[in-house]
């Protein structure tokens, strides 16, 4: 297939040098040419505008930060929307709010363009080994037509209702994953406050219930004190944001995500937005004193 992609940072590029393995036809943009080089030596062709590589593609994917860059590479002045032929696809993989991605799917209807929201799970490690979880909103015919993608990107995929669907559900998975990284800190602080080793309590841990992909990965971040992003803490912080913000719109009450946002918040005042949010571990020593 002939693919538009957009965003390649830590996720977006082994993305689409997954894509470009596969044998399908990349084309890209990037506001920074380091970012897309690597891209451009992998076979991939720049295009100057977002809009020129939709023109181009069959399907054009996004994968920038947040709502805004959203917003600016699919619906701004030389953004996907006024390149992209009706009855093509635009895919956003990007996490930004539910309600922002039923409103870009109003818009690019109203010319013809076909809207997916399709956020991830899984990590630098997961885009890199092809092995996401993929969960996507809006039309089925249209799903289908962009699965044989999602099959090089991911592992588990699934369409889980209409537009912004799959941002609700990826800030559901958000709920489990930062609820879990809590309290994977708040584990190691109080094995360590009693003398015991955090690393033979995360052991024992791993072989029960309470094992999870989050105390594996994570939990060893935590242990070593290595903050490397990773997904970082401002990611993290937007997502919160998004998790709240969506809670107080359905009235649904979310104390254990509040106390973790407030964590994250903290870490944000902190200056500590580039590090990787296993960097929990570091909000509760400070509270520990
Ligand atoms: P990242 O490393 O910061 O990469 C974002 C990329 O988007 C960069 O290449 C950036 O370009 C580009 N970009 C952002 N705004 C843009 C704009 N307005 N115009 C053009 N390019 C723009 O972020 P990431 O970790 O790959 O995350 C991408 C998305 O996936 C986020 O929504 C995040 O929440 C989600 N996610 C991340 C992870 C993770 O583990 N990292 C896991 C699951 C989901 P510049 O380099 O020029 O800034």
């Amino acid at each position: 297939m002939k693919i538009g992609f957009i965003g390649t940072g830590i996720m977006g590029r082994p993305m689409a040098l997954n894509l470009i393995k596969a044998g399908h036809e990349l084309y890209t943009w990037g506001r920074r040419f380091d970012t897309v080089e690597p891209l451009l030596v992998a076979g991939a062709l720049g295009k100057g505008t977002p809009a020129e590589v939709a023109a181009s593609a069959d399907i054009s994917i996004s994968m920038v930060a947040n709502t805004a860059d959203v917003e600016q590479v699919v619906l701004g002045e030389r953004g996907l929307m006024h390149g992209a032929k009706p009855g093509s696809v635009i895919v956003d993989m990007s996490t930004i709010a539910p309600s922002a991605a039923r409103r870009i799917a109003d818009e690019l209807a109203g010319r013809g363009i076909h809207m997916l929201d399709a956020p991830v799970s899984g990590g630098q490690a997961g885009a890199v080994e092809g092995s996401l979880s993929i969960m996507v909103g809006g039309d089925a015919e249209v799903f289908a037509r962009a699965k044989p993608l999602f099959d090089v990107l991911g592992r588990h995929i699934v369409h889980v209702g209409g537009h912004g669907a799959g941002q609700v559900v990826k800030a559901c998975n958000q709920i489990v994953a930062s609820l879990t990284m809590e309290g994977v800190a708040e584990a190691i602080l109080l094995a360590r406050n009693n003398g015991v080793d955090p690393a033979r309590m995360r052991e024992a841990l791993l072989g029960g219930y309470a094992y999870s992909k989050i105390l594996e990965v994570h939990g060893q971040r935590m242990l070593e004190g290595n903050y490397k992003a990773g997904f970082k803490v401002k990611l993290h912080h937007k997502d919160m944001g998004i998790v709240m913000d969506n809670a107080h719109e359905n009235r649904t009450p979310l104390p254990g995500a509040e106390v973790v946002a407030r964590q994250i918040a903290a870490l944000m005042d902190a200056g500590e937005a580039e590090l990787d949010s296993a960097a929990l571990m570091l909000a509760l020593e400070r509270l520990a004193g």
